[in-house]
């Protein structure tokens, strides 16, 4: 395989700030009731560079007594300040702390490198582009939430007699729980909606990655936000993350996830009956018609697939593309695949970084295997790189079939699956991008205006673009159909999970 660009991890290139270098060394704990406090087990989780294998820090490991702690302080806290603060300042507080991540800025993307690998670049882009749009998109919405004033007039009073209305209340103590793949901005996609209409949080962050969550309950505990209204609790999901989802005095349960992980998530639900919202996984196709723009469609389908090292939940994994232009659209996005620098995220030059861990890298290599062994074609790619990290090259495979488990199951990793598509009609082609148990994102390419609608109707997903992949703004709802998840976050929808409607008639 001819790579264009040679993969060169030269870690002497990367320097690593002395405010970074400082908080990382700093004593990790546990934020709760508004104090940082160590763990009752008094063990540590080991954080590493996953682009050097190097570790940066570690962290408490928080246990059912920590969650039992945190859970009482996000209690009390939901009854009491909090409580008396009107959404007027609420939506300050929620400014405040979106001027204070870009007033820290620089220091938050670097350790978003550092802790997740991914490029600086995209750290950048999600913390400034999402993290803090999310903080002040949600902030104006603490003056709108409200209810109804309903025209009945119940239990038989007169008309003109009775009126009914409906007050949105905060659901309660949210338990948040977070993966690894976008650390900082998953934390913000649960707190900004939760604080905005009035809830507390107990976070827990991916055990791989709590470095800049922790950082973030520093900026939260200064920020003025009342304390116990969010508290952190680093842990494994084997310990904190189950401690939270059998808590009987958690009302919410808010998880990004995998979807084997979600279903042990409503398991836990049922003691209490708490409300779950899943955002879990993706196997989304990307679908290309013959009259596309190429020149957008295949930098487009790249992306889509090997963003985030496809560490991500919308990558475009599937691409389906029709036989007249299949072999220019491989070609050229093998071209993309083969042109990524590939290294440290601290190198603003790399654009490419490493998996998470050993454990993913060795799962997408298995994946990667399977591909070779149930015969599709490997275009490119397929090898790990570099003595150090855990870098996998960005692979296609070709000639897909849709029975094939790289084409089913979500790898989670740099693997497009390509097929042609012939002259069917467009419901076939929709039966065959439908063909996962996924149901998350999508994305169709072509000029013609009533293809494009037509099959991003019968995408069966939570979002479909058209002529882009995985469109994300604060204000368009995302989330999952099928076994891609349970409700929506973003956008005025992403409220409603946050909120519970209560009835009042008064008869005068
Ligand atoms: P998980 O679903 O295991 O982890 C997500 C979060 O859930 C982490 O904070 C984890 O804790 C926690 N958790 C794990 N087990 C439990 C549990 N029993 N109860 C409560 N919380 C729990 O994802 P992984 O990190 O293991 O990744 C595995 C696969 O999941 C990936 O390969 C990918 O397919 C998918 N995934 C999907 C994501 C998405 O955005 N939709 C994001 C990440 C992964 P901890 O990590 O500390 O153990």
């Amino acid at each position: 395989m001819n790579q264009k660009k040679v993969f060169m991890t030269n870690n002497k290139q990367i320097s690593i700030s002395e405010e970074v270098k400082s908080f990382l060394k700093s004593d990790h704990q546990l934020l709760i009731d508004g104090k940082w406090v160590s763990s009752s087990s008094g063990e540590k989780i080991p954080v590493f560079d996953p682009a050097t294998e190097e570790q940066l820090a570690e962290v408490d490991s928080g246990n059912q007594a920590d969650i039992d702690a945190a859970v009482a302080a996000a209690r009390k806290a939901l009854t009491g300040e909090w409580s008396r603060i009107t959404s007027h300042d609420r939506a300050q507080l929620l400014n405040k702390l979106a001027d204070d991540i870009e007033a820290n800025f620089a220091v938050l993307s670097e350790m978003e490198v550092l802790d997740n690998g991914m490029p600086m670049a995209l750290a950048q882009y999600s913390i400034a582009g999402h993290g803090v749009t999310l903080l002040r998109y949600y902030a104006s919405w603490a003056t709108k939430i409200h209810g109804d004033t309903i025209p009945v007039s119940p239990g038989g009073a007169v008309n003109g007699e009775s009126i009914t209305y409906t007050r949105k209340e905060p659901i309660g103590v949210v338990g948040a729980i977070i993966p690894w793949n976008s650390p900082l901005i998953f934390a913000i996609l649960k707190i900004a909606p939760a604080l905005a209409t009035g809830c507390t949080v107990v976070l827990k962050p991916a055990e791989l990655t709590p470095i800049t969550a922790l950082y973030l309950g520093g900026l939260i505990q200064k920020s003025g936000i009342p304390k116990g209204v969010v508290n952190i609790v680093t842990g494994y999901g084997e310990t904190a993350g189950t401690a939270l989802t059998h808590h009987d005095d958690v009302d919410k349960i808010a998880f990004t996830g995998s979807t084997e992980v979600g279903k042990k998530i409503v398991e836990a639900s049922v003691g209490n009956l708490k409300k779950v919202t899943l955002e879990l996984g993706g196997k989304n196709p990307v679908v290309v018609f013959p009259d596309a723009d190429l020149e957008k469609a295949i930098p487009g389908a790249a992306r889509a697939c090997f963003f985030l090292q496809g560490q991500n939940c919308m990558a475009g994994t599937r691409l389906f593309v029709h036989q007249d232009i299949y072999q220019p659209v491989i070609d050229g996005v093998k071209e993309m695949a083969e042109a990524f620098t590939i290294g440290h995220g601290l190198i603003p030059t790399n654009d490419f970084g490493p998996l998470i861990s050993e454990t993913q890298r060795e799962r997408v290599m298995s994946y990667i295997q399977l591909g070779q062994d149930e015969g599709a074609e490997l275009v490119t790619g397929g090898e790990t790189i570099g003595d150090k990290g855990f870098f996998v090259k960005p692979t296609i495979f070709s000639n897909v079939k849709g029975d094939m488990k790289i084409a089913k199951e979500e790898i989670f990793g740099p693997v497009l699956c390509a097929q042609p598509f012939e002259n069917e009609d467009l419901e076939t082609i929709a039966h065959q991008a439908n063909d996962t148990s996924y149901g998350l994102s999508g994305s169709v390419w072509t000029q013609d205006i009533s293809i494009a609608h037509k099959m991003a109707m019968l995408i069966d997903a939570g979002q479909v673009s058209i002529n882009c992949h995985a469109a994300v703004d604060p204000a368009i709802p995302f989330g999952g159909n099928k076994q891609s998840g349970w409700g929506r976050e973003f956008g005025k929808e992403g409220l409603e999970p946050y909120l519970k409607t209560k009835a009042t008639s008064v008869v005068f």
